[in-house]
């Protein structure tokens, strides 16, 4: 049984941050499931801190076999991997994967709430999930990625990142 249309939001704002996504994209490949479609990275100021280094976030359709506490565990497992340190709440991190929608599936569980409660609120999350699936529509609130971008208003700036462009390079 493979499950489908899971979206996930993957943002890293520490170290090689491009090498941390693309290490990311392959332990999923490795050990969550296939990934379907990926949106451009994005380049976004940290939200709720000033002080720390800009984020790139990257979106991502994938399939998998596992359930949503499971695919948690192995996201949670992939971020372990990927060194992220979770002592400070909102602090520099190297990698962070989100769920953002399991299917049409509406949970609220202690560990776990899908779709993202602040989805919605944030334009790091809209625009890179509207390039890869505009028309995929919120189980609650009835609504495509599409429209929820257009009335989100997050003052935050998403600028599209260039790959090419290096890790500390002017
Ligand atoms: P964060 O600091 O944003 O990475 O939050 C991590 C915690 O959020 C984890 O311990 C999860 O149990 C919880 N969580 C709740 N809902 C979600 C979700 N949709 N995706 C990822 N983590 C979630």
């Amino acid at each position: 049984m493979l499950y489908k249309n899971i979206f996930l939001l993957l943002g890293s704002n520490l170290g090689d941050r491009l090498s941390c996504l693309s290490l990311c994209l392959e332990l999923i490949e490795e050990h969550v499931g296939t990934i379907i479609k990926k949106s451009s990275i994005y380049e976004t100021t940290a939200w709720g801190r000033t002080d720390q280094p800009d984020f790139l976030n990257q979106a991502i359709e994938i399939e998998t076999p596992f359930p949503p506490t499971e695919l948690l565990s192995a996201c949670q497992n992939i971020e372990k991997k990927i060194g992220r340190q979770r002592e400070e709440k909102w602090g520099a991190r190297t990698i962070d994967i989100d769920i953002i929608y399991f299917g049409d599936k509406i949970i609220h569980s202690n560990e776990l709430t899908i779709p993202h409660p602040r989805m919605t609120e944030r334009k790091f999350v809209l625009i890179p999930l509207t390039q890869i699936s505009p028309s995929f529509v919120h189980p609650i609130l009835k609504k495509t990625s599409e429209e929820l971008l257009k009335q989100c208003r997050d003052e935050l700036l998403v600028k599209y990142f260039s790959p090419q462009r290096r890790e500390g390079a002017k």
